[in-house]
């Protein structure tokens, strides 16, 4: 069921539904891969939603729009990707129901119960890199991942799955040792980490607002994938949703605009963006925090 894998016929049927989607890279897995690698809730969730799971179709959906300033991390810019994964991957299961009548094919994404890098990774679909993330051949690290869970056809064995280069210019990029090595080996600690931080709720300690201020982020750490070789050179693929210049594209959010306004009008204004499922204080506190950082700098010039 891979790309160039399997039955041609099964392949091209599949692929041609994925294509409706507008997936910037596809492959498949078989769901017994991906079952070792997942904890009992999130395997009786999948179970749930499809008994006789067989297969998981993955799809990439790129949004790199160019590196461009901003307060906002790079993929919470265009559209709410939740929606619109959903949205395009409802496309592919529709045609995929007529192409293999009485299976199922169900779209997930983010809040799925699959491991969604390793399955993407055992499709060979490219690689996961120290940093935690995963580059997508040809798209790097700025793919917006989704599955399609199926009990249709078996897919093929999965790939070994690649690791990168292993340069650690992202461990050095990292503003708050969230990335860092130990004995010899790269970790990750979510607590230090940027884009984890700029989206707990209430107050932060005070070591919490320093990894704010070392992000110099309202919302997400693009930082790690900025610093990594294989996010260097990409074309600006991004589909028309999460385009830079694309009505609504979002940079950066102003303290005063946020002040400016309550919560309904807050979620009238930012609703489809990915930033809002939290609300509009996390994102007043952070931009404070970093308001207080640029005045602090100014008073010491
Ligand atoms: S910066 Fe280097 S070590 Fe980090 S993910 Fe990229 S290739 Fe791997
Ligand atoms: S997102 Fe930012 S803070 Fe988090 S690991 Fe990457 S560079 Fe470090």
């Amino acid at each position: 069921m891979r790309q160039g894998g399997g039955t041609d016929t099964d392949t091209e049927r599949i692929g041609r539904a994925v294509a409706l989607s507008g997936a910037g890279k596809w492959g498949t897995v078989p769901f017994s891969a991906l079952v070792p690698h997942m904890s009992s809730r999130a395997l009786s969730r999948a179970r749930g939603i499809c008994p006789d799971a067989a297969g998981v179709i993955v799809a990439a959906f790129p949004y790199f729009a160019g590196y461009t300033e901003g307060n906002v991390s790079m993929y919470a810019r265009g559209e709410d990707y939740h929606k619109v994964v959903l949205q395009r991957l409802g496309r592919s299961c529709e045609a995929l129901e007529k192409e293999f009548p009485g299976k199922r094919f169900i779209p997930l994404a983010d809040a799925s119960p699959l491991p969604e890098k390793l399955a993407a990774a055992m499709a060979g679909m490219g690689v996961i890199g120290r940093s935690t993330l995963f580059f997508c051949d040809g798209f790097g690290s700025f793919v917006f991942l989704g599955c399609i869970l199926t009990d249709a056809v078996p897919c093929t064995d999965p790939e070994q799955i690649r690791g990168c280069a292993g340069c650690l210019q992202c461990v050095r990029a990292c503003p708050t040792r969230a990335l860092r090595v130990v004995e010899g080996r790269v970790v990750f600690e979510k607590e230090r980490c940027v884009s984890a931080v700029t989206q707990r709720k209430g107050e932060l300690s005070a070591e919490q607002e320093g990894y704010v201020r070392a992000g110099g982020s309202a919302w997400g750490c693009d930082v790690c994938q900025k610093a990594c070789p294989m996010n260097r050179g990409l074309g600006t693929d991004a589909l028309d949703e999460f385009k830079a210049g694309a009505g609504g594209y979002i940079n950066s959010l102003d303290l005063d605009t946020l002040l400016g306004m309550d919560d309904a009008g807050f979620f009238r204004e930012y609703s489809g963006y990915a930033f809002s499922w939290r609300g509009r204080q996390p994102l007043i506190r952070n931009l404070r925090i970093l308001e207080g950082e640029k005045a602090s700098r100014a008073s010491e010039r």
